[in-house]
């Protein structure tokens, strides 16, 4: 009954924004350290040892940034990464010259900036629009001058395509990443609102479009659709006794029950508190009944372990056939009205609607 197992909604912060950013920080301090390892290695080769130490100090800031980025100083990781980036930048313009491209790694900051965690306005904004500011100006200045280390012009050349693959490279990953967590976010989110916390079955909403869709499909086919709703006897006595958590741990092992007794097509679903609702596409009321005595003689069978020894508990069950033309809900409905029949009868029993009893007959 996998499809019915939904994928378990935490109420952690795993699908937090500040989460995904968190997660961002340490790819971008991995791809920054390895983009940086590659420098080191390019510079030393090329004897501008000057620039070679500065890139040790920047792999180290690196780890620094994602230590930060593991212990959850986001903020503090991001900062760095910036100051290092962008320093990082300009130091590079100023000493191998504006050819080198090293200016296009500012560039990358912008984007990543505004889905930081920092605040907008004491934060973000006023970075971005200083770094645009810094950019128009170490082209306005820079871009004609003699740096301070003249490189022959094929390492220049070297370099600054080497900047423009890896800046893009850098950019692309993040957006990718990003994309991939925002995605990863929407499927968590869309579980959680489909699914119930504490027995990981549908919850009623989730259940009641289900319904509305299998409900079109039978009709089109010409096929029944029953409804089985059922509802644990004398719960509060469970809870009044034993406990709410003791309740709690009968509801979940009878969902787990009802999940493992249909078949893959049918639907399970919390309908509310200690009621579950049952959907069964291409079953007529004969079939639901017997799906709802296995059910019921296997949740009498059932014993959850407790404090003061294993709990029982019985249901009851109300079987409704979908009418042609019949809205789910009056369907529904019957089937409540059934599952009462049931409760007044002597609970532990299943009880068909009225109106399908006498289709039936
Ligand atoms: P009946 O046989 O007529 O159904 O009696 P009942 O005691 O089961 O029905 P009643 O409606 O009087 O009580 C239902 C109880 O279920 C009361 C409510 O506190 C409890 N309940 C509802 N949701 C939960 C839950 O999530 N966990 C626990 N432990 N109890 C719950
Ligand atoms: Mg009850
Ligand atoms: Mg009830």
């Amino acid at each position: 009954m996998d499809n019915q197992v939904l994928a378990s909604p935490t109420p952690s912060d795993q699908n937090t924004s500040a989460e995904l950013f968190r997660k961002m920080m340490l790819g971008v301090s991995v791809m920054c350290g390895f983009t940086h390892l590659a420098f080191l290695v390019l510079f030393h080769l090329n004897g501008i040892k000057d620039m070679a130490v500065i890139n040790v100090g920047s792999i180290l800031c690196y780890v620094l940034t994602f230590g930060l980025a593991w212990r959850h100083r986001v903020n503090w990781a991001w900062m760095l990464i910036t100051t290092e980036v962008v320093g990082h930048a300009v130091l590079a313009v100023f000493y191998v010259g504006w050819d080198s491209g090293f200016h296009i790694y500012i560039m990358c900051v912008p984007p990543v900036m505004v889905v930081s965690t920092l605040p907008l306005w004491r934060g973000k904004v006023p970075v971005v629009v200083g770094l645009m500011a810094l950019y128009l100006w170490l082209d306005v200045a820079r871009r004609d001058a003699a740096p301070l280390f003249e490189l022959d012009r094929s390492v220049l050349n070297g370099l600054h395509y080497f900047t423009v693959v890896t800046a893009l490279t850098i950019l692309v990953l993040l957006a990718g990443m990003y994309y991939r967590f925002v995605l990863q976010s929407e499927q968590q989110l869309r579980e959680m609102a489909t699914t119930d916390p504490l027995t990981r079955l549908r919850n009623r909403r989730s259940v009641l479009d289900t319904s509305v869709a299998e409900a079109v499909k039978q009709r089109r086919d010409g096929r029944p659709l029953s409804f089985i709703l059922c509802d644990v006897d004398h719960f509060k006595t469970v809870n009044d006794t034993h406990g709410h958590e003791a309740g709690d741990d009968v509801l979940k092992a009878v969902a787990k029950i009802l999940r493992s007794g249909v078949r893959e097509v049918d639907h399970a679903a919390r309908w509310g508190g200690e009621e579950f609702l049952l959907l069964l596409p291409e079953t007529a009321s004969p079939g639901a009944e017997l799906v709802a005595n296995r059910l019921r003689e296997a949740i009498a069978a059932l014993r959850v372990p407790g404090k003061d020894g294993p709990l029982n508990v019985t249901m009851t069950f109300g079987i409704s056939n979908l009418h042609l033309d019949e809205p789910i809900d009056q369907a529904i409905a019957r089937a409540d009205k059934a599952l009462y029949r049931g409760k007044h009868g002597g609970r532990n029993r299943v009880e068909l609607a009225t109106e399908d009893v006498l289709l039936r007959a």
